[in-house]
């Protein structure tokens, strides 16, 4: 097997330490959404033998992987962390040139890779279990945790360096093997954080990357015995159908997924904290997060001043090409994406709510890009589809409500609970939105998209498969508790 140099136009899978090529020979193209005629990269469309091959070095791998300490697999992850910190500016702009976020996104994004990193290093020197009082007072009875064995991840192309890492890195402290396929839209990025983890010197078969198909590759790795545990971030569709395998097989299984998050502007709310934040969680990477504020629920007296302040704003919004300093607003991730979002404009339209701002695509001067205005609705009622169903796109959607209660039962009038804000002063208010939204990240005066990487994330209802990730809750889903008793 040769060693690819992962700086030339075409990427490599990574099995047992080496760069190979698919045995299908055939490539994928990464192209850049902001300039559709550029190429980011070409990736390998893996086949199920590839993906074999990978989960069989992983296993190979998993022996003497769970037998080093958690110290001394935190160096390794440590030394992974100052490598993607050195390449941090390499790693956004491919990110910005593969999917389209500003290039002050990226960057964000990768720093909380290197963050995300530092963190789960930590991890390795941490408690792992409790010392429980046995009946009989002769014995020692305590809990401890073992890794799941090899750990099958597929990411979305959002956060093509933050997702990788907040499920490589907890799976990696916590003594698992890893086999990731990333998204097609964002395989180079990812191929370059695997890079980063190579030339750390992880030890061969312990970090796994096979690009191609989902739909060919994807469904393998819950169904291949050789999988211990697999771990999702994407569509519904495709996690429910993973997780079906994975019931079928036995096996662990983590899905995060969609959302459709409201925030709720109260009466007595700072109007303009409330809009730059309703801005900033709805349109942000193009509207493209799963955390995105998408349904906006005001209460009646602040109406019409709050609309103003939000058209006065959204108006100003520039959209381009991410690399541009003066960009706001990059493109759609693809043609697809693109296509989702203009035909949720006609559905809105079609269904009678009133268009405010923006609902078109961008062709001229931009006419190689995958852009669209950001755009705002109202008269929008909680039964057409632009208030249910996830758009993934600059879309936002007003509702005006009479009271909190109206608000708070619309914005749980969802099949999705994933994250949700309110603005108010009032601390009843945040008292109650604190008790009855159904949302797993409930923030108050703040965006419905903000994370962080040492807290729990994940959704209620359809957003997740109610396990979480990140911070100490990632243990949960790495590993399983064996109960110890021990008499001498
Ligand atoms: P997607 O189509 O479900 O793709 C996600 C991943 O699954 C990609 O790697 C994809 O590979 C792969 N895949 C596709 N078909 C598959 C199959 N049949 N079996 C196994 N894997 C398969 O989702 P997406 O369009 O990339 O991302 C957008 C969705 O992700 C949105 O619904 C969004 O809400 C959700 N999301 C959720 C979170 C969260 O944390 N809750 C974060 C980000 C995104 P290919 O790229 O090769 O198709
Ligand atoms: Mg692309």
């Amino acid at each position: 097997m040769t060693k690819i140099d992962v700086r030339l136009k075409t990427y490599s899978n990574y099995i047992n330490g080496e760069w190979v090529a698919s045995e299908t020979k055939e490539t994928g193209v990464s192209n850049n959404p902001a300039n559709t005629e550029e190429i980011v990269g070409e990736y390998q469309m893996s086949s199920t033998n590839d993906l074999d091959k990978a989960v069989k070095s992983a296993g190979n791998a998993k022996k003497a992987w769970r037998k080093l300490s958690g110290d001394v697999r935190g160096n390794y992850l440590q030394k992974a962390a100052s490598v993607l910190e050195e390449r941090i500016d390499d790693v956004a702009l491919t990110m910005t040139k593969e999917m389209g976020k500003t290039l002050p996104e990226a960057k964000g994004e990768t720093a909380r890779g290197v963050a995300i990193l530092r963190y789960y290093a930590g991890e390795g020197l941490r408690s792992v279990g409790d010392v429980i009082p046995s009946t009989d007072k002769d014995a020692l009875m305590f809990s401890t945790r073992a890794p799941l064995g090899v750990v099958g991840i597929i990411t979305p192309w959002n956060f093509p360096v933050a997702i990788p890492l907040w499920k490589m890195a907890p799976a990696l402290i916590y003594g698992n093997t890893v086999v990731i396929k990333p998204a097609s839209e964002a395989a180079i990025t990812c191929a370059k954080v695997i890079e980063c983890l190579h030339d750390a010197g992880i030890p061969e078969g312990v970090v796994n990357m096979v690009t191609g198909s989902g739909s060919i590759i994807g469904p393998e790795i819950s169904n291949h015995p050789g999988v211990n545990g697999i771990t999702f971030t994407g569509s519904n569709q495709v996690g429910k159908q993973l997780a079906q395998t994975a019931i079928s097989r036995g096996i662990k299984y983590q899905l995060e997924m969609g959302g459709k998050n409201p925030v709720i502007v109260a009466k007595d709310a700072d109007l303009d904290l409330a809009v730059e934040a309703t801005i900033s969680g709805g349109l942000k990477s193009t509207g493209q997060k799963c955390t995105a504020t998408s349904r906006v629920l005001v209460q009646s007296e602040v109406y019409e001043e709050f609309k103003e302040k939000l058209l006065a704003k959204v108006a100003e919004i520039t959209v381009g090409d991410g690399t541009e300093a003066a960009t706001w607003m990059g493109p759609s991730v693809s043609q697809t994406q693109l296509d989702t979002v203009v035909s949720y404009i006609k559905k809105g339209k079609n269904e009678g709510a009133k268009l405010l701002s923006g609902g078109n695509k961008i062709d001229e001067p931009k006419s190689n890009g995958y852009f669209v205005e950001p755009t705002v609705f109202e008269d929008v009622t909680s039964d057409m589809a632009i208030a249910r169903e996830e758009i993934f796109g600059p879309v936002l959607v007003l509702m005006k409500v009479d009271s909190l209660e109206e608000a708070l039962d619309l914005a749980n009038d969802s099949e999705y609970g994933l994250s949700a804000s309110i603005f108010t002063t009032n601390i009843n208010n945040m008292l109650s939105f604190i008790d009855d939204m159904d949302a797993g990240l409930v923030r108050i005066n703040a965006e419905s998209a903000g994370v962080e990487l040492q807290a729990p994330f994940g959704g209620m209802k359809q957003s997740s498969s109610h396990s979480r990730e990140q911070g100490r809750a990632a243990i949960e889903f790495y590993t399983d508790i064996k109960t110890v008793f021990v008499k001498g």
